[in-house]
């Protein structure tokens, strides 16, 4: 948030100037502490209801922006929140965590006019809160119960999604983990301090409580098939995510304390639930008192250097091969990166990892923007001369994911995958190569958004729904025989 928009909603108190150093490194829910009701009723009043809601044409769930603003600058926060939730099954953790600035915000005429957009995720996520602290949550209760049964490949928010949908329908429903618990990079990839885990937790437990079932440390590829699965289910909807990380190559890249982005994550959100993680407690995978270096510069890049921060470490540093305005990652990420004293190397190239047995340095060459290549961007290309050595004793890869090898995963050959390794599904119904077998989220879209993943669910969950009422007769026919 710009300086100026923090002065126009009462924020001055997050004015860099009036936050003591030690202070710098807070988290959203802390920020938002006194977000109350007047303040959200503040900022929905603000909107001009402009009439062409590019706010909600640029939410990927088109969610009724304009309209829930409304309700709320009136103060009917009920109704501004089950208008909200009508099309988005995580409104409090979409608040917290899209990257608004990319989105609805970034889009909001207010904000194009140059006088600071109004804080809809803030909002969304305020109106969710006190849905959940008020008891206007409500439990998930299924129109009529349904023979049909679904089968759900992956607990992240695409998994989840579709379970909520389909369960609200009436339809049977068990969810498949890896993991032993279920959330997906919701719970194992996010960092506390961007989205507190117990909000996740209470998503799930309402659908636990809504009879769906969950069947964890359970991996598709190992404890059954997809076609075990597909025999099983009258429809499988696969959202397994995105998981292979781009690797780096360069001498030195395989000694001990150069860790993969999602493994030095994990551990850090394990431990903040409270799981006994060995690899943490040595300090393979704890920022403590370390120089840290990252290298990329995605949003998974700055929950590194931010986590690597609140861990105490002694300096973090981001090495991205482009500029600040190339960055991939959301800028907003990266202002509060910044804010709270992570040093970016911008144009910078890792060359060789130096060190005995642990990692003890990096050596780096700094990069140029040359001439743009088919796409229009410009390519980096290496200063000559221009190399030097960074201190680091922990070096966090974070380059980037691809999807696995789906087919080999799931000893699917008939399942067809694109070029970048991610299932081929028709648009909109995410129908794969296999009757009755869907997909979505990151595995289809490859690393993607949290907000996407959840229109992918609800969109699967429709086209399954449609399917299985289309098959209904013939099933029962074929049962009757
Ligand atoms: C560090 C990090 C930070 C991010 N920050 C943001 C952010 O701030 N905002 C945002 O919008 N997006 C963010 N993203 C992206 C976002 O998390 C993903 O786009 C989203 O979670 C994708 O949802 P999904 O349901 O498709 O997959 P996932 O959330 O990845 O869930 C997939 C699930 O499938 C399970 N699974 C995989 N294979 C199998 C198998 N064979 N058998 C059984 N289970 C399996 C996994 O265990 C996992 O639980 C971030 C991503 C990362 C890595
Ligand atoms: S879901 Fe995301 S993009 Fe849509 S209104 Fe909410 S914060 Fe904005």
């Amino acid at each position: 948030m710009t300086e100026r928009m923090l002065r126009f909603v009462g924020l001055e108190q997050e004015l860099p100037e009036k936050r003591p150093a030690a202070a710098r490194a807070r988290d959203f829910h802390e920020i938002y502490a006194d977000y109350i009701a007047d303040k959200a009723a503040a900022q929905a009043a603000r909107c001009s209801q402009c009439g062409v809601p590019f706010c909600q044409v640029h939410c990927p769930l088109q969610n009724n922006i304009p309209d829930w603003l409304k309700l709320t600058a009136e103060g009917r926060l009920e109704e501004a929140y089950e208008l909200s939730q009508a099309t988005n099954n995580m409104s409090e953790v979409c608040g917290r965590i899209c990257p608004q600035d990319r989105l609805c915000e970034g889009n909001c005429v207010i904000e194009q006019s140059g006088h600071g957009t109004v804080t809809i995720g803030a909002v969304e996520k305020y109106l969710t809160d006190t849905a959940w602290a008020r008891g206007w949550v409500k439990p998930l209760k299924p129109i009529r119960l349904r023979d049909e049964h679904a089968g759900v490949v992956g607990a992240g928010p695409a998994g989840l999604a579709a379970a909520e949908e389909l369960r609200r329908k009436g339809y049977r429903v068990t969810v498949y983990d890896r993991h032993d618990r279920a959330g997906g990079l919701l719970i194992y990839g996010i960092p506390n301090f961007k989205l507190e885990k117990d909000v996740v937790a209470r998503r799930v437990k309402r659908l636990a409580d809504g009879g769906v079932a969950f069947k964890l440390n359970f991996e598709i590829g190992r404890d059954a098939s997809l076609a075990d699965l597909r025999a099983k289910h009258d429809a499988v909807f696969i959202a397994t995510g995105a998981y292979k990380p781009r690797e780096i190559e360069a001498p030195g890249v395989g000694l001990k304390r150069i860790v993969a982005a999602l493994d030095y994550l994990i551990a850090s959100n394990k431990k903040g639930l409270g799981d006994a993680v060995p690899a943490f407690e040595s300090g393979a995978l704890d920022a403590k008192g370390k120089h840290v270096a990252v290298i990329g510069g995605g949003d998974t890049a700055m929950d590194c250097v931010r986590t690597a921060m609140r861990q105490g470490a002694k300096s973090v540093s981001c090495l991205y091969r482009r500029d600040r305005d190339n960055m991939p990652g959301s800028l907003r990420e990266v202002a509060n990166a910044e804010e709270e004293g992570i040093v970016f190397e911008w144009l910078t190239l890792p060359k060789a990892f130096l060190g005995r047995k642990n990692v003890e340095a990096v050596r780096i060459a700094r990069m140029r923007l040359g001439m743009p290549d088919a796409t229009g961007r410009k390519v980096p290309e290496e200063v000559k001369g221009s190399e030097f050595n960074l201190d680091a004793d922990l070096a966090i890869k974070a380059l980037g994911f691809d999807p696995e090898d789906q087919r080999a995963l799931f000893a699917a050959p008939a399942l067809k995958v694109t070029r970048w390794g991610t299932i081929e599904t028709a648009p909109a119904t995410g129908a794969t190569s296999i009757d009755g077998v869907f997909a979505g989220g990151d595995v289809v879209r490859g690393a993607s958004l949290v907000v996407w993943a959840i229109r992918d669910g609800r969109d699967a969950a429709a086209a399954i729904h449609k399917y299985l009422q289309a098959r209904a007769p013939a099933a029962r026919l074929e049962a009757a025989e």
